[in-house]
């Protein structure tokens, strides 16, 4: 038997209205951009494959047999459930769950209403066609340049097709792992078109999959002569322009990126020009910096109380950003700055 691929998180379930893939190689491979739900889940109390009905949700006080709903000509004739806009009513043998939302089957974070623990992705078999939704994947410069132009001939029905021009490429990569270098190619080229449709789709491609080659171009967009070419409308997201999609790709790749690396010289450089955000990056990843450059980046417009904020989860790094910021004003003032959970530690840390 071939090996199977398994979502992240133990596969995740979806509403009415989130995508459930039909295809059974689909599967949820990333924790950012839209979520796929998984197909191919089994209950380990009861090793039945879960199944979904989609529009359909348990009604107040409602407790419906599993059994009987498995069972069901009509659904929504049942007791206990009801229809509804967002539900997705989720049954094995053993168990029926209504969800309203995208909520992985694993996740560290704790939901209101959370999932069966006893659920888990049961894996997607990687024997994926050479034709997926009717283009020849192995034609990978045709079927990438093609699907990232967008309107007509982008193949695939998405319910977030019009937020993620791209994902039908990035997805391409990941079921058929044997073309990714075909796809970083057509990528890396479409970085260069002039269509904003074709730029968009390839740097959602690039903010899904920062270790590729193409995203490691994305350093060089930023230079003065290439950074109008992306100054112009976001075909897919009107109110932006479309260096929103690609500050957006750089900072997965920041994230991604070694210290000292080309990447993180430029999130330096844009945040001594007063780029808050990737202040709050380089916080994060290295607040060590940002202490050394408080006074700097403050000069450039961030307030004392950004840099503090920015670097809250290195202690040593707070105390240093407020002995800097103590050079300029008293220290009853600089720790203003500090947020109050750490006031005292900061206190400690400078002796006073
Ligand atoms: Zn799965
Ligand atoms: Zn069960």
């Amino acid at each position: 038997m071939d090996s199977l691929n398994f979502c992240v998180d133990g596969g995740a379930l979806v509403g009415a209205t989130g995508w459930l893939p039909s295809a059974p190689w689909d599967h949820y491979w990333g924790n950012s951009g839209p979520v796929a739900g998984c197909n191919h889940v089994r209950c380990i109390r009861c090793g039945e494959v879960v199944r979904s009905f989609a529009g359909l949700g348990k009604a107040r006080g409602g407790d419906p047999d599993p059994g009987e709903l498995l069972e069901a000509e009509d659904p929504t004739t049942v007791l206990g459930v009801e229809s509804s806009a967002s539900g997705r009513l989720y049954a094995c043998s053993c168990t029926v769950f209504a969800n309203h939302s995208d909520q992985p089957l694993r996740s560290t974070i704790v939901f209101l209403d959370a999932s069966p623990s006893h659920w888990e992705c049961a894996g997607h078999t990687t024997d994926v066609p050479a034709t997926l939704e009717g283009v020849d994947t192995d034609d990978t410069d045709t079927a990438v340049s093609a699907s990232l132009g967008g309107g007509g001939a982008w193949p695939w029905p998405h319910p977030q097709r019009e937020t993620w021009p791209g994902l039908w490429v990035t997805r391409l990569s990941v079921v058929r792992p044997q073309l990714t270098d075909a796809v970083d190619a057509a990528v890396s080229a479409a970085l260069d078109s002039v269509d904003p449709k074709t730029l968009r789709a390839a740097l959602d491609d690039c903010f899904q999959r920062p270790e590729s080659p193409a995203s490691a171009r994305l350093v060089s967009f930023f230079d003065a002569d290439q950074l109008p070419r992306f100054e112009v409308t976001d075909p897919y997201e009107p109110r932006r322009d479309l260096r929103w999609a690609l500050l957006r790709a750089l900072d997965v790749r920041i994230v991604w990126a070694a210290s000292g690396s080309p990447e993180r010289e430029l999130a330096a450089r844009l945040a001594l020009g007063g780029d808050k955000r990737r202040m709050y990056l380089l916080g994060r990843l290295e607040p060590a910096w940002v202490a050394e450059n408080a006074l700097e980046l403050e000069a450039a417009g961030l307030s004392a109380k950004s840099l503090c904020v920015s670097v809250q989860g290195a202690e040593s790094a707070l105390v240093e950003v407020v002995r800097k910021l103590r050079t300029t004003r008293t220290l009853e003032v600089a720790l203003a700055s500090v947020p109050p959970a750490h006031v005292q530690a900061v206190k400690a840390g400078l002796g006073a």
